[in-house]
């Protein structure tokens, strides 16, 4: 990741934060943002699910519910993309945490990751790696997609999911506002 998509993402995932926060949430950071740079650096050459964890927790205090947010950056170039891209290992990295996984995008629309490994998403990078994704097992799934060079893709090659914006909800109706707003 370069160094601009490294300071978009952060300055996104601040949005998303702050966003959550507005709306009368505890919003803690969370995955790879707790690291120190060295550990994080070193995992880079291990094919843990460490690497994709979503960013934020948010706490529901009321509830003691822990919810975790990952926020998505869904802009390419000048433009909003129709659909969210998803790399198949963060969304087994949600899978394993047992707790609900929302993907936050920058308009602020959110999606469930139990709803995509529920629906299928609507694109996959091709049929071979989404059936070895729903094994569930980590190992299986290749780091680099096999029909990446064969068609000529860009980028690593990572095995990615496209699902339908669409299919997202407001995030108010996830996170439902906790603050009178004529307070705030
Ligand atoms: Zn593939």
């Amino acid at each position: 990741m370069s160094w601009d998509r490294l300071e978009i993402g952060l300055s996104h995932e601040r949005a998303v934060a702050d966003k959550i926060r507005s709306l009368g949430y505890a919003v803690e950071q969370f995955g790879q943002g707790l690291l120190k740079q060295n550990v994080r650096e070193a995992l880079k050459e291990t094919e843990s699910l460490i690497r994709w964890l979503p960013d934020l927790a948010v706490l529901v205090v009321e509830s003691k519910l822990v919810v975790l947010v990952d926020a998505k950056g869904c802009i390419k170039g000048n433009q909003n993309t129709p659909n969210h891209s998803l790399e198949m290992r963060a969304l087994m990295a949600a899978n394993i945490t047992s707790l609900p996984v929302w993907y936050v995008c920058s308009e602020f629309k959110a999606l469930s990751a139990a709803s995509v490994i529920e629906d299928g998403p609507d694109r996959a990078c091709c049929q071979g790696c989404w059936k070895l994704f729903l094994t569930g097992d980590p190992t299986k799934l290749p780091r680099k997609c096999p029909e990446h060079d064969r068609l000529n893709r860009r980028g690593s090659g990572t095995p990615w999911l496209l699902i339908s914006k669409q299919r997202c909800r407001p995030l108010e109706k996830v996170f439902p506002p906790l603050i009178d707003a004529r307070a705030s």
